[in-house]
């Protein structure tokens, strides 16, 4: 059966949304905004439909999509993938990942790295793909890999080095020499680098650094990322790979049928979002950085010890000062004891290097200010 070795099994994201529903607690465990996106996204979505944009899209994504996709890379990191031959567009980049290293896999032999904790999705898939996964830790409070523990997990069998930067779930940002670090093993090991950067525009310290622009990088880096975090708009699910055509096209390869097509008048919406003016982007990153700020000092104030994102949905604290001694019990507790719902950082890890984790709870900030100002007074009720 599908998962009897423990890799696949329900989400912890259900598993949580549905104790906040039923508890009435404050839902700060799965990372969704509880807003709208910008007015004119949403807009473009309903004239979309209007204008009969119902049917199947092509294959590739709508051309409109994807040379909006190619604009805002060349706009923001000077790359210029060919829309017609170098972007894909998927049902969120989920499907991306799925499709991606089902795609590059070619038998038990090979190996993907992944740092851990990772996004629930990227173990499940290299199951189903059956492929080996080999993990680099990032170890709490500022989640930097160790470079001999990375040098270490990659060789021969490496098939993808699969990055996600900013990540989830603990909110770091990679530093310059563990990107360039990445790429060399990449070129020494012939791997390919595939990276998600659904949050590339959540960044509240440096502008973000994608992977393929760095030297060397480009020709064997497939880049991954979404409408859902960018334009707050998660149910939409248009994600999109960009990359060189050769392995495009094998993603392409599996997509088709994964999904075949996705989301017809959700495209050209996305296309109106990517095309945006510089100061939306801003904003989005400014308005969220101090969201991190309130709920990081409303978690300090509760007695948690905080770590500080510098990207991403996400701040991740240590509740061994509260008392905890297994975050999965805590958070399963939290909504009794204080009608607030976070996620355990053991669900983001494999079960070897769990015990590094024991302690750690993950909290999703892209919510109100006023939701979040609640939450920690509940939390400091709580104490
Ligand atoms: N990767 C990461 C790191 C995520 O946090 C998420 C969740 N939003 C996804 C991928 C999935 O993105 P999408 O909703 O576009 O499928
Ligand atoms: N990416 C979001 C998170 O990490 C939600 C993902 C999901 O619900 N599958 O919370």
């Amino acid at each position: 059966l599908v998962g009897s070795d423990g890799s696949i099994h329900s989400t912890i994201f259900a598993e949580m949304s549905a104790l906040a529903a039923e508890t009435g607690a404050i839902n700060l465990g799965q990372g969704f905004p509880d807003e709208d996106g910008p007015p004119e996204v949403l807009e473009a979505a309903r004239e979309a439909i209007a204008a009969g944009a119902n049917q199947y899209p092509p294959g590739r994504g709508i051309l409109q999509l994807r040379s909006a996709i190619s604009e805002h890379q060349e706009r923001f990191y000077g790359l210029r993938p060919d829309p017609g031959s170098e972007v894909l567009v998927t049902a969120g980049a989920t499907e991306a990942l799925a499709a991606t290293l089902l795609a590059l896999v070619d038998g038990p032999d090979d190996e993907i790295v992944v740092f851990e904790p990772h996004y629930d999705s990227y173990a499940a898939v290299v199951a189903l793909s059956g492929a080996r996964l080999v993990t680099v830790p990032l170890r709490w409070p500022d989640f930097r890999p160790d470079l001999d523990e990375l040098r270490d997990a990659v060789g021969d069998r490496t098939r993808v080095i699969l990055v996600n930067d900013p990540h989830n779930p603990t909110g770091a940002v990679f530093p310059h020499e563990v990107r360039e670090e990445i790429v060399r093993l990449a070129e020494r090991h012939d791997a390919v680098i595939v990276t998600d950067e659904v949050y590339e525009h959540l960044v509240f310290d440096e502008p973000h650094v994608p992977l393929a622009t760095l030297p060397g990088a480009w020709e064997r880096t497939l880049t991954i990322s979404s409408a859902g975090k960018t334009f707050s708009v998660t149910g939409w699910k248009i994600g999109w790979v960009s990359g060189p055509a050769a392995l495009v096209d094998a993603v392409l390869t599996v997509k088709q049928f994964l999904t075949y097509v996705n989301g017809s008048p959700f495209q050209p919406a996305v296309a109106v979002g990517l095309r945006m003016d510089a100061g939306f982007f801003r904003g989005i990153a400014d308005s969220l950085s101090a969201k991190r700020d309130l709920l990081g000092d409303g978690l300090r104030s509760a007695g948690f010890d905080v770590s500080t994102p510098a990207g991403s949905y996400f701040t991740v604290a240590d509740a061994r000062a509260l008392g905890a001694t297994d975050a999965g019990a805590f958070c399963r507790e939290l909504p009794a004891r204080a009608g607030v719902v976070a996620i355990p950082l053991t669900a983001f890890t494999t079960s070897e290097r769990r015990a590094e984790y024991a302690t750690l709870v993950r909290f999703a900030a892209c919510k109100r200010v006023d939701i979040l100002t609640e939450a920690a007074a509940r939390l400091a009720g709580a104490r």
